[in-house]
């Protein structure tokens, strides 16, 4: 939970600086916009199979994880970098770039804000936790809670319309000024929502000033076959390294969303997608054995569960949780904390299925 005075210091884990998880190293490899091309999936493959516990996790924030690594295999970065996946060893950490997966004009603003971000020695302080988001329009990103937004014109702080209105070709110098003036600003904070005054960050914007106004958000994008492609949602965000292979196969690049989904551009084959075009509503922390904060095997026990918009979590961290609404599922000894209500395991499906139809 965001904090106004973070105590500790910003861990978010990299490739370069992993971290040390009960199953081993864990690496988060950032994706600009989402974007991944079919030679780098196909290198993901191969590390996920030579270094990692042979699947790939997908983030909340469109990133991508590695679990189970060995510390000493330093040829995981080397063939990263060499793949394009690591374009800034200073930079690494700070380049969370979210786009509206299905625009492409969002998605080449993210890409051109991660080259101008990572030619700003001054930015690398940025903190790890630290969000920026390009969206079109249609509000699927915009709801994602970034630090600042560009969303069609509007500059958002912290998901809030600020009333600048910026062009498109204005958008990443304006973005990268906020990030400017927000390290200036901060002082222990993380997020721009910590700040107890955001009004500076907008000062150095060009464009006009109308008055905020309050923009629709939308949850995510549709599962299935769409007009314009495939979004498929693998159980909990884990793909083999096989179907990795696979999205190679079938698509020049994906892009990984926000919502542990990938969405395969112009791709119409829904049998060769059979298993992931559906989906499940329940998402869940790693829980046990992977991290030695769990109190539960909660991918386990969400399994369990379908049909309902629950997020299941070993402890209250709660890693992973979508931003929008859901039935928080908290574990405890010999049961779960449900919204608040102390449930049993043996009857969780049964209260939860109860929940979700209120
Ligand atoms: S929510 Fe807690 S138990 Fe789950 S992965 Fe995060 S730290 Fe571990």
């Amino acid at each position: 939970m965001d904090t106004p005075a973070r105590a500790r210091a910003d861990v978010c884990p990299g490739v370069f600086a992993p971290h040390d998880a009960a199953d081993g190293a864990l690496a988060r490899v950032r994706l600009p916009g989402g974007v991944v091309t079919r030679a780098q999936l196909r290198v993901l493959a191969e590390c996920v199979d030579g270094f990692a516990d042979g699947e790939v996790h997908l983030t909340s924030r469109g990133n991508l994880q590695l679990r189970g690594l060995d510390r000493s295999a330093t040829r995981l970065a080397e063939w990263l970098a060499d793949a394009g996946l690591l374009p800034s060893l200073s930079h690494e950490r700070v380049r969370n770039i979210l786009a509206s997966p299905r625009s492409e004009t969002a998605r080449a603003l993210a890409a051109d804000l991660d080259v101008a971000l990572c030619a700003r020695p001054e930015l690398a302080a940025l903190p790890g936790r630290f969000l920026f988001a390009f969206d079109d329009g249609r509000g699927d990103v915009a709801g994602e809670g970034a630090d600042v937004c560009w969303r069609d014109g509007a500059v958002l702080l912290a998901g809030v319309d600020t009333g600048k209105r910026v062009t498109a070709d204005q958008a990443v110098e304006a973005l990268l000024s906020v990030a400017s003036a927000f390290l200036k600003a901060r002082d222990a904070e993380w997020r721009v929502s910590e700040l107890s005054d955001t009004s500076k960050l907008t000062d150095a914007l060009p464009g006009r000033a109308v008055t905020p106004v309050e923009l629709p958000v939308l949850a995510g994008i549709p599962i299935g076959l769409l007009d314009d492609g495939a979004v498929v949602a693998p159980e909990f965000g884990v793909l083999t390294s096989a179907r990795l292979r696979l999205f190679a196969e079938l698509a020049p690049f994906v892009v990984v969303t926000p919502w542990r989904s990938v969405f395969l551009p112009g791709v119409r084959d829904g049998e060769a997608l059979a298993g992931m075009l559906t989906e499940r509503g329940v998402t869940a922390c790693i829980g046990r054995p992977g991290c030695a904060k769990s109190r539960a095997d909660v991918r386990a026990d969400a399994r369990r569960v379908a049909g309902v918009r629950a997020h299941f979590a070993g402890c209250e961290r709660r890693c992973g949780k979508p931003a929008a609404g859901h039935i928080d599922v908290l574990a405890e000894e010999d049961g779960y904390r449900v919204d608040g209500t102390w449930v049993p395991v043996a009857a969780l499906a049964d209260f939860l299925l109860g929940k979700g139809a209120q």
